[in-house]
Formats: structure tokens, C-alpha cells, sequence
């Protein structure tokens, strides 16, 4: 075969390969049994869906509200009932879509699936190389009155993507991972979600997002995501025996119930954390979460929170204010038996704004490396350092590709004395220097 021919044959290959991709398409008046699953014979369900695709391939979810039923349960299993079971895996290159149909919203109603002595997962993900993007999940329930959680969307998979989902007014956390490697939770909202049934209804199983990976479960990373009014805390990787990355995102009103009741822990970002005794779990290596261009506000305890984490975490350019404290580093030695100050953390570049209470806490800065902070440099910060303080902001509707919204909370004044006061900490900036906080004034 001469080089072009071989060209001609390669390419017409790879398009042909390209068109053997499925679109397959999910309605709230589709039919499973009936229906072949096209844009005017759609499925009813994603189970239904799934069973059709393969690596590759796209299921659209149309618009409109899925409202389940307890019979439509895809899997029980000892004390788990999952309403989504996406057990399918893509492949490197060829993930598996689950996306709402462009400009519609389907949102997923688990008001009514009570399973007896069953936690609820509305999505258990086990499957790898999955992409779920612009789905809704409301009403998640718990149903035991005893210790229990139950779960929007729980990944178990690797290299998968959830992306621009919305987790809310349910009792579950929103979304929750303990092992899988290199996924991605990308501009998602975990909110109003309280389990008020649960260990006397305290809500303190309910975070927005919990990352607790095992041992090799690496590279999970948390970006543009916002939790606020969940009942426990915002984010939390207590138990996380790998690094967990959080990028870009904002937690605010979390131990709270909408009236400001106080319910269960209530921090923005709980950096790891272990229990009070080592056991077998406490991985030989501590893992240094980081927590960068993040913004805490208005948390029920702490806006960013070491959690008796018996190591050191990176905070770089995070903004907190309003929390009880803002930072607060406490840690535990490395036997876990005792609570010490914060050590090995690095702290550069972060921002502190009227606390509840206090700024910081717990912070032996003999044993971190403390850097251009607003509470570790001789700089005053006041109201007139900001364009707003209009907290009603940070619930703003996101861009059109998901991205967080462009807000002037919290942004610094052109002639704010807060302007290039960082150290470079490797990412982009203007002007002379990073800026103190989460948003770098252009
Ligand atoms: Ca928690
Ligand atoms: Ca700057």
C-alpha cells in the first residue's frame, strides 16, 4: 500500500471508528421495553441506557423530573439499595456519557424511595472512564434512625467525570467517593441537603462532598464546586489516606439549617483528620491535602480546617470570612493521641477577613512555613480593601458552561492595600505579585 492510499485508509478508519459512536436518548415519557432508545423512540431509564452503550457512546438525558419509585431500585445489596448502578466502564479516550440533553434540565426525585434499613445511593458509579454531566438528584432520604448516610452520587470507579451536577434539598451527602483514582467533580452544588433522621437528627452525616480515598486511590480533585447549608460540613476528607485536591471552590452556611439553626459540624474545608485512636487504617504516610483559591464564609466552626490531621496540608490564596474561625490548623501528633498546634502546614498567600471569633488557631509557625498571609504580615485588613460584601453572590446562577459566576464579593478594590502582597506560589497572576485570596484583581 503506497503512503497516501495507507493515509486515505487510516484516516476513513478512525472516521468510520469516530461514527460507530451511539447517541442513545433517555425521556421522561420514553419506554424500556418498547423503544430502541432514538430521539423519538427514547428509553425511560439511565439502567436501560446503560445496558445499550459502549465505550464511547452518548446518552442524553432529556428535561423534566424523573420522579423514582422504590421498584425501580437497580441493585440491594446488604445495606446499600442503589437507584443507579453504572457498573459499564468507558475506555481511556472513550468515556461513557451520561449528559442532560443541551439546555435541558433533567432532575432525578428521590423523595419517595424509603428503603427499609437501606442507605440510598440515587448514583453508585463503580464503573471507570464514565462522564455524568448537567443531572440534577433531590429528595435523597435516610431512612435508619441510627448511624447511616445516604448518598446522591458515589463513585467507586476511576477516570471519571461529574461535571455541572446538582445535588440538593435531600438528606444525602451530595457526593461522596472512598475509592477510585483520578476523578474529576467539576462546578457541581451540593445544598440544603440535612439528614434529619439519622443519630437524632443533628445532621452530622451530611456534608456536600466527602473524598475519604483508601490507600492508592490518588489524583481526586474537586473543581469550581460550591456546598452551602449542607448539615454536616462543606467538603471533608477526613480519613483520606491520599492527597485530595480542592481548586476553585466555595463553601458557605454549612452546619447550618436555612434559619441559621445549628446543626451538625460545620466547616467549610475539613482537610483530612483521623479518630482519636490510631488503628489500622491510618496510612504510614500522611497525605498534604491541598486547598487552593478557595473561599469559606459564614460556616457554623471553621472556614478551612486541619481536623486533627496528624501532618501538614498546602493552603495557598484562600479567602475566609465570617467563620467562627477562619483558620484553623489544629493537628495531632503523629500517633494521633494527642492534639497539638498546627505543624508542616504551608500557608501562603491566604486571607482572613472578620472572623466570628478568631482568625486563626492552632498554627505553630515555627513548624510551618507561614508566608504573606493577611494574619501573618503587619497589614490591616478592613471593608474598604472590597468591591462588595453582598454574601448573596456566591449563590449566583453559573456561566453558561458551568463555570463558577463572576461576582465582586470578596474581590479585591483596584486600590486595595491587599493588591500583589503574596509570594509566587507557581500560578498565573497580575501585576507585580499574587494578590491576597481567592480572586486576583486583573
Ligand atoms: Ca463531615
Ligand atoms: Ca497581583
Amino acid at each position: 500500500m503506497k503512503i497516501r492510499s495507507f493515509i486515505l485508509f487510516a484516516l476513513s478508519s478512525l472516521i468510520i471508528a469516530e461514527c460507530q459512536a451511539k447517541i442513545y436518548f433517555v425521556a421522561i415519557n420514553g419506554n424500556d421495553t418498547a423503544n430502541s432508545g432514538t430521539l423519538t423512540a427514547p428509553f425511560a431509564t439511565i439502567m436501560r441506557a446503560q445496558k445499550a452503550t459502549l465505550a464511547g457512546d452518548t446518552v442524553y438525558v432529556r428535561g423534566g423530573k424523573y420522579l423514582m419509585a422504590e421498584n425501580q431500585i437497580a441493585r440491594k445489596q446488604r445495606i446499600w439499595a442503589m437507584m443507579h448502578l453504572l457498573d459499564k466502564s468507558g475506555a481511556p479516550g472513550k468515556r461513557i456519557n451520561y449528559w442532560a440533553y443541551p439546555g435541558e434540565k433533567p432532575v432525578f426525585d428521590m423523595t419517595n424511595v424509603k428503603p427499609l434499613n437501606q442507605r440510598v445511593m440515587a448514583f453508585n458509579v463503580t464503573g471507570s472512564w464514565i462522564h455524568i454531566k448537567g443531572i440534577e438528584v433531590t429528595g435523597t432520604q435516610v431512612t435508619q434512625t441510627g448511624h447511616t448516610q445516604s448518598e446522591c452520587f458515589h463513585n467507586e470507579g476511576s477516570h471519571n467525570i461529574y461535571e455541572q451536577l446538582s445535588m440538593h434539598d435531600g438528606q444525602a451527602i451530595g457526593f461522596y467517593l472512598i475509592r477510585g483514582s483520578d476523578n474529576l467533580i467539576l462546578n457541581c452544588d451540593a445544598y440544603r441537603n440535612w439528614d434529619y433522621t439519622s443519630e437524632g437528627g443533628k445532621g452530622g452525616n451530611a456534608d456536600g462532598f466527602g473524598c475519604h480515598p483508601q490507600p492508592g486511590s490518588t489524583g481526586n480533585v474537586f473543581r469550581g464546586c460550591r456546598a452551602w447549608f449542607n448539615s454536616d460540613d462543606g467538603f471533608d476528607c477526613i480519613r483520606a489516606a491520599e492527597t485530595v485536591t480542592f481548586d476553585h471552590c466555595w463553601s458557605f452556611y454549612n452546619g447550618y439549617s436555612t434559619e441559621f439553626k445549628n446543626l451538625g459540624d460545620g466547616n467549610g474545608f475539613k482537610a483530612g483528620g483521623w479518630g482519636l485512636v490510631k488503628d489500622e487504617r491510618v496510612p504510614d504516610s500522611i497525605p498534604m491535602h491541598i486547598i487552593q483559591f478557595c473561599v469559606a464564609v459564614h460556616n457554623r466552626a471553621n472556614g478551612f480546617y486541619s481536623n486533627h490531621q496528624p501532618g501538614g496540608s498546602y493552603w495557598y490564596n484562600n479567602t475566609a470570612y465570617e467563620n467562627g474561625t477562619n483558620f484553623n490548623m489544629l493537628n495531632r501528633t503523629s500517633d494521633i493521641t494527642t492534639d497539638v498546634p498546627g505543624y508542616n502546614h504551608v500557608l501562603k498567600n491566604n486571607l482572613s477577613f472578620e472572623p466570628r471569633t478568631y482568625e486563626t488557631q492552632w498554627i505553630d509557625s515555627t513548624k510551618c512555613v507561614v508566608l504573606n498571609n493577611s494574619f501573618s504580615i503587619p497589614i490591616k485588613v478592613s471593608k474598604t480593601d472590597f468591591v462588595s460584601l453582598d454574601q448573596s453572590q456566591l449563590t449566583a446562577a453559573r456561566k453558561k458552561n458551568g463555570n463558577l459566576p463572576d461576582i465582586d464579593f470578596l474581590k479585591l478594590k483596584n486600590n486595595s492595600k491587599l493588591i500583589d502582597k503574596g509570594v509566587d506560589v507557581g500560578f498565573k497572576f497580575a501585576g507585580n505579585a499574587p494578590d491576597l485570596g481567592a480572586f486576583e484583581t486583573k
